[in-house]
């Protein structure tokens, strides 16, 4: 079906015909084995699809926020994993936003050409938590470079990443004004000596991991912008991850609102197609509802990002939204599917797991549901 498909409708069938190559079986290969989907991430780059975001100045597509998000929307709704590759469309906004000149002059055509792959950030911690302000991982200069120590918890796609955005310490808690001061950005070269790299065995494919940092050494020309503003550097990235992951949530929602549909006219059980009864209409048809409500505030958060409009409430707003309704499509599609939706070759219980995460990362209900109630409905700041 081609619901939800008025939008960018030439962008979308160029992406959905790259998407089309890389069938089920692709994908549930990738997923038995654990493995990364190489061929897969190499084609999106090849067509240039993974340097949307990046201004044709520096060799990237320079494609708006809105058709972005349409891009990572085609990958999920084609049955694929947007999540093996998302970090390498917003990562670089970092570095584009706060970066010096000749920072980008240099990273951002290779990152574009995929020459580079900037698709890790390392954020969380395992004593932080989401209280990022609390994290130790801890930077020093030294003359020419910074020495850092720490770990980092959570940070995917490090194997298959030239470059890491790293958040650091700089200046201790306890000697800076507000908390979230004293962190700064740097860009690390995965691959230097004092980074030990731990895969977490997890519910989604998305090769994440433990980092131990001991001793690494970062020349001090990486640090992106000034020193000690590093978490507003991060937060400031987040609005468009935010957007691009509702739009994935999406993709997602639409694929099992087609897969409950197809299965449920196919499959005949007492003479007749279960979606003959009511019972099983009823769950696709409100499900369907919600996403088709939920797409329409990732188009608005979106075009506001576009305008470079304030959308903090929106984009958080469209990230909540389109993943509780992708989570409740997908909880449909597996009761629709009956036993067989446990079947792996169905593909609706491995679409179930990783559409799952999106109300756990990049950021929880609850910190969405908390800032909401402050910053915008003006309630007692909780923590
Ligand atoms: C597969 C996967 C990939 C990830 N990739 C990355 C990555 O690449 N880089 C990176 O930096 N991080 C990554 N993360 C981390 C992710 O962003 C965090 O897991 C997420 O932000 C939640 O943090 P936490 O796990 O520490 O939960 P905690 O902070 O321990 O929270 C646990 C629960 O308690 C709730 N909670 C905590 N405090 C409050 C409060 N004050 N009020 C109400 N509820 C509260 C939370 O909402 C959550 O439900 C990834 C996580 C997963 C699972």
């Amino acid at each position: 079906m081609n619901l939800g498909r008025e939008n960018h409708p030439e962008l979308r069938e160029a992406v959905a015909a790259l998407c089309k190559q890389f069938d089920s079986a692709y994908w549930q290969q990738v997923d038995e084995k654990r493995a990364y989907p190489e061929k897969f991430v190499d084609a999106l780059t090849q067509a240039g699809w993974m340097s949307a975001l990046i201004p044709e100045e520096y060799g990237g597509s320079g494609l708006s926020l809105t058709e972005a998000t349409v891009i990572m929307e085609e990958v999920t709704r084609s049955g694929g994993n947007a999540g093996c590759c998302h970090g390498q469309m917003y990562n670089m906004n970092t570095l584009l936003r706060h970066g010096s000149s000749s920072q980008k002059k240099h990273y951002l055509p290779k990152i574009a050409s995929g020459e580079l792959r900037l698709q890790a950030m390392g954020v969380t911690e395992p004593t932080a938590g989401t209280d990022t302000t609390r994290i130790k991982t801890v930077a020093v200069r030294k003359g020419d470079r910074y020495v850092v120590n720490g770990q980092k918890v959570w940070t995917s796609r490090l194997q298959h990443s030239e470059l890491m955005i790293l958040l650091a310490r700089t200046t201790p808690l306890d000697q800076v004004a507000k908390k979230s001061d004293g962190m700064s950005v740097f860009l690390v070269d995965t691959k230097s000596k004092g980074i030990e790299v731990k895969p977490i065995r997890n519910m989604v494919n998305h090769e994440t991991n433990q980092v131990f940092i001991d001793n690494l050494e970062i020349p001090a020309e990486n640090l992106i912008g000034e020193e000690g503003r590093g978490f507003r550097y991060i937060l400031d990235g987040l609005n468009a991850e935010r957007i691009l992951i509702a739009a994935e949530c999406i993709g997602d929602g639409y694929w099992f609102t087609d897969k409950s549909v197809k299965y449920s006219s196919e499959r005949i059980v007492f003479d007749r197609p279960i979606a003959q009864n009511q019972g099983v209409q009823f769950p696709i048809a409100e499900s369907y509802m919600e996403i088709e409500a939920a797409n329409l505030m990732r188009y608005k958060a979106a075009a506001l990002f576009d305008k470079k409009a304030s959308c903090g409430a929106e984009a958080n707003m469209a990230k909540h939204l389109c993943a509780k309704a992708a989570w409740e499509a997908a909880n449909v599609c597996l009761q629709t599917h009956g036993g067989f939706g446990f079947a792996a070759e169905y593909d609706v219980e491995r679409k179930f797991r990783e559409t799952r995460l999106y109300l756990v990362a990049p950021i929880s209900t609850n910190l969405i549901l908390s800032y909401l109630a402050e910053h915008v409905l003006g309630l007692p700041r909780s923590f």
